[in-house]
């Protein structure tokens, strides 16, 4: 093994990535209790999103923090990073684990049977919740969840900005 070899080099072997941008990049290497992606980086243990961010998007300023959009702790693609105030953060788990158990974090996560095409149908649907709910085999909620653009919402985003004529966030 040669002696040196640049961060992004290491950072990236250990990241499995796909074709599309829209999905989870996961971090195969070794994560925290949490889950998040850790790398050695001069002898120090720093978390590896942190520094997808910092190689591949901008400097982090010093008060800042890097959140998941799409909830995965070890994801590292860049485009589910972005920069938020620990109080962003903080609030932003406390959220989420107040509606643990309902949220659905994409098509990676054990408890989704769902795929990106299969969100975006739904999204689409003009269907009754209840029947896109059998179809799918989701709950009600889940459908709900979809539709409003709480959960899956880095897949509906475009779908709904084309909707709402560009206004929606
Ligand atoms: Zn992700």
């Amino acid at each position: 093994m040669p002696p040196f070899r640049p961060v992004t080099e290491r950072l990236w072997e250990k990241i499995k990535k796909t074709d599309s941008s829209e999905d989870c990049w996961f971090w195969t290497g070794a994560k925290t209790r949490q889950g998040y992606g850790t790398i050695a980086i001069k002898g120090k243990a720093k978390l590896a999103h942190r520094t997808v961010y910092e190689t591949s998007v901008e400097p982090i300023p010093d008060e800042l923090c890097v959140m998941h959009i799409c909830d995965n702790p070890s994801c590292c693609n860049p485009k589910h990073l972005k920069l938020g105030t620990i109080y962003e953060n903080n609030k932003d788990r406390h959220e989420k684990n107040r509606s643990k158990g309902k949220a659905h974090k994409g098509e990676n996560s054990p408890m989704s049977k769902l795929t990106s095409n299969d969100v975006l149908e739904i999204f689409k649907s003009e269907e009754k919740l209840k029947e896109i709910a059998k179809k799918f085999g989701i709950t009600f909620q889940t459908v709900s969840d979809i539709q409003n653009g709480k959960s899956w919402n880095w897949l509906t985003k475009n779908e709904a900005n084309h909707r709402a004529g560009g206004s929606f966030k």
